[in-house]
């Protein structure tokens, strides 16, 4: 069993934080980049040109001493069971700024244990 911690200072993280603002950039970006290389040969991307796709704008693991001013947050006791984790992938990624990705990426810190992380 493994509880996520703060990404500021490694005490238990009290919930998960992202900037829907720099997450709306970056998707701008990827769609911009998306929409440029359209018409590549038979889809093949150089990695120079896969190197320029702006990477997805990670959730962060934060406790309440390292909270932020604003922004998009998800309290763990939100997300601390799969039940209530799938529900929470649901919600999360009807947004128009999330990234599936990313969610994904945040999810894979929580090791569920018969349907409980803590
Ligand atoms: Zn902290």
């Amino acid at each position: 069993m493994r509880y996520p911690t703060s990404d500021v200072c490694g005490a238990p993280a009290d919930y998960l934080w992202m900037d829907p603002v720099a997450a709306v950039e970056r998707k701008a970006k990827r769609d911009a980049w998306a929409a440029s290389h359209k018409n590549g040969v038979d889809g093949f991307v150089a990695f120079q040109e896969m190197m320029e796709l702006p990477m997805p704008v990670l959730w962060s693991w934060l406790c309440r001493d390292h909270g932020k001013e604003s922004g998009y947050e998800i309290s763990v006791d939100q997300i601390d069971t799969l039940p209530k984790a799938m529900e929470m992938t649901f919600h999360v990624l009807k947004k128009t700024w999330a990234d599936r990705w990313a969610w994904e990426h945040a999810m894979r810190d929580m090791h569920f244990d018969n349907g409980d992380f803590r």
